[in-house]
């Protein structure tokens, strides 16, 4: 009976408490706070600088610059976060939720839309032509400053030689 009477304020507290399961599937689960569930790009925020694929410890990522694309191996991930550290613009980050199941080891790609392609295309395409025109402005200043130099060596043999002209005597 003692024994009964040392259970009894537990037995009242379950009674009226919440249960302490959740109801899923029938309510969305909710992941503990700081769960590292995978990894996202926001893909047209990338710059392909590889700064994430050479500081992956098990070198799950691969970049290609060439076509934009950003390619990650979720069986070899490891969650550590440290991509999304090193990352310059900030573009990887950790969301809660676990890699959807596959039926065989693979990896996702993820290419930039075509509208942030065409906006980095027209960038480099500017960036190129100013680039080309300062080469041009470059090598037209130096061709004048040769031109300069060779007309100021030029000048004093020219006087030299009309000047032995008047001292020569006349015949
Ligand atoms: S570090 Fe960031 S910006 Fe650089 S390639 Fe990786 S995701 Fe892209
Ligand atoms: S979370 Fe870690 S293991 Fe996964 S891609 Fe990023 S750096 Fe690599």
């Amino acid at each position: 009976m003692a024994k009964l009477a040392n259970f009894t304020p537990t037995i009242l507290k379950n009674l009226f408490s919440k249960p302490a399961t959740t109801t899923y599937p029938f309510e969305p689960f909710k992941y503990p706070e700081g769960t590292r569930g995978h990894i996202e790009i926001d893909i047209d925020n990338c710059i392909f600088c590889g700064m994430c694929t050479r500081n992956c410890p098990t070198r799950c990522l691969t970049v290609d610059k060439a076509n934009y694309t950003w390619t990650i191996n979720r069986f070899d991930c490891l969650a550590c976060e440290y991509c999304t550290v090193v990352c310059p613009k900030k573009c990887l980050h950790t969301v809660e939720g676990y890699q959807e199941p596959m039926p065989e080891k693979s990896s996702v790609s993820y290419r930039k839309s075509e509208e942030a392609i065409a906006a980095e295309e027209e960038k480099k395409r500017i960036a190129a032509e100013k680039a080309k025109a300062a080469k041009e402005a470059a090598l037209k200043k130096k061709a004048e400053e040769e031109a300069k130099a060779a007309a100021e060596a030029a000048a004093p043999a020219a006087e030299t030689v009309a000047e032995a002209a008047e001292a020569a005597p006349a015949e």
